[in-house]
């Protein structure tokens, strides 16, 4: 079995360089340039064997989607990535896994020139933490506090895939394909967090569910929102393995989206959706913030909807 060393080392090999990056992995800390009139943005998050991901997950998807959350994180502050460092906790010194994770991991580091510059590998149950720094103009960060009465709100992409990819999973028997890339491989929106930066008020991506996300913007900027479910942005894949009723609960309570879910004041509708123009990601306007506190869902008859489950928390008993 390698040492704790010949596995640094075959992670430094396969690290790629940043100009900004002084002193990679190696030393006992990375040294790293910083631009000049930008602020610093930080995210850390988790992967836990079983919690986060199924035990018999493919290391390789273990490494994109632990990568993938962090660089979620940047986005919805409309942050510019730039580096990250990995604290691996490995139950054996298995080279063939460190090989198969760093193959995702460093998969989506190159799409978005994120350099690895550091992190820590210590032996115990399966689990991978991942901070990710990233870039703002001064002030320019997207924040869950800036929501004001008026404004919209939008939501990136589709809603509910993952989930459906786990109740799939849970079922056994067919997997949709495309559902379940979107489960294992999301797709952090990096170059949309940026573009909105400039125009939105607040922001947020969704990973616990986008009622539970949306009424965390609430609570932060002291508004309440109505959602319209008829508009909530539905994948072919979705449409075709659910019907409205369970996709509706997928959607509103699901989680693991990676979406961007952010409001901004009406003026601004025909600048966003120019933004959609230049690309290829959708993005709908699914509701708008009112005054008050709270998120009330709307049906298409015009009345209010519970979820059957609301959001995802870890110490929910
Ligand atoms: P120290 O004992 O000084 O903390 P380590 O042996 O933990 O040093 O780490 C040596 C170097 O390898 C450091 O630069 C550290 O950032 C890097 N490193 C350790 N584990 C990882 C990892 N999983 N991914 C990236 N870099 C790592
Ligand atoms: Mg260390």
């Amino acid at each position: 079995m390698p040492s704790e060393f010949a596995l640094i080392d075959a992670i430094a090999r396969r690290a790629a360089a940043r100009a900004d990056v002084v002193l990679g992995i190696g030393d006992d800390a990375a040294i790293l340039a910083m631009p000049e009139g930008r602020q610093l943005v930080v995210a850390m998050d988790t992967l836990n064997a079983g919690v986060h991901f199924p035990d018999d997950t493919a290391p390789a998807d273990i490494g994109w989607k632990a990568l993938a959350v962090n660089l979620s994180d940047l986005a919805a502050m409309g942050a510019q990535p730039a580096w990250c460092t990995l604290s691996l906790s490995l139950p054996d010194s298995d080279a063939g896994w460190v090989d198969g994770f760093l193959n995702g991991f460093l998969a989506l580091a190159a799409l978005h020139d994120v350099a690895l510059v550091g992190g820590d590998t210590t032996r115990g149950p399966l689990s991978v933490c991942v901070t990710a720094h990233g870039f703002v103009a001064p002030d320019g960060a997207l924040r869950r506090d800036g929501a004001r009465v008026g404004d919209d709100v939008w939501v990136t992409g589709a809603l509910g895939d993952a989930a459906a990819a786990l109740v799939q999973w849970r079922r056994g028997g067919d997997r949709d394909p495309a559902l379940r890339a979107r489960l294992e491989r999301p797709a952090p929106r990096v170059a949309a967090g940026v573009a909105l930066a400039p125009l939105a008020n607040a922001a947020i991506d969704v990973s616990d569910g986008l009622l539970a996300d949306i009424g965390h913007v609430c609570a932060a900027s002291g508004v309440g929102a109505q959602v319209e479910l008829d508009a909530l942005p539905t994948s072919p894949a979705l449409a075709a393995a659910f019907d409205h009723v369970r996709r509706r609960a997928l959607q509103c309570s699901g989680g693991d989206d990676y979406e961007l879910c952010f409001t901004a004041a009406r003026r601004h509708r025909e600048a966003l959706l120019a933004i959609v123009g230049n690309g290829d990601l959708e993005m709908t306007r699914i509701g708008r913030i009112v005054p008050g506190s709270g998120v009330v869902a709307f049906d298409g008859d015009g009345n209010p909807w519970q979820p059957p489950q609301r959001g995802f928390d870890h110490f929910a008993g």
